[in-house]
């Protein structure tokens, strides 16, 4: 996947590696595997109605943009057990791709700002392999 963006007349390129595109007529499923506890996309990418992640949502944008539909997105959990494995897809809008397409938007000034705050989710510093850099103290 490459989304071409331009922040502020500046042009940037968004890549990533779409896991799963399902279709059917013109309906279309984008799904991302994920091993370990199943979570609701919708937990993983937000927090108290804010974005954290934008990976599905960002999919979603860019095939709106390339093919001209919008297409559900979620995960495909693959879990140690097999009572878990399944799709979950999230029940975002496309208020919701619009209002993570802004969000992203949002990141990339703060990053041309050279502002990079650390993120107050620990468990993600746990397995951080930039810890050095960003001193923050090592988390067990
Ligand atoms: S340790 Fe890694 S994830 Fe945590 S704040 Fe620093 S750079 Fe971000």
């Amino acid at each position: 996947m490459e989304l071409p963006l331009t922040v502020d007349a500046v042009p940037l390129t968004i890549t990533g590696r779409i896991d799963r595109i399902d279709r059917r007529g013109d309906a279309c499923r984008i799904l991302d595997y994920k091993t370990g506890a199943p979570h609701p996309p919708e937990q993983q990418h937000q927090r108290k109605e804010e974005w954290v992640q934008l990976q599905l949502p960002l999919y979603a944008v860019w095939y709106a943009t390339t093919r001209g539909t919008s297409p559900s997105v979620g995960y495909f959990n693959i879990p140690d057990t097999r009572d878990n494995t399944g799709v979950v897809t999230a029940a975002w809008t496309a208020d919701d791709f619009a209002a993570a397409l802004a969000a992203t938007h949002r990141a990339i000034r703060r990053m041309h700002a050279a502002e990079f705050p650390r993120t107050d989710r620990m468990a993600t510093c746990a397995y951080c392999p930039y810890t050095r850099i960003c001193q923050r103290p090592h988390v067990d």
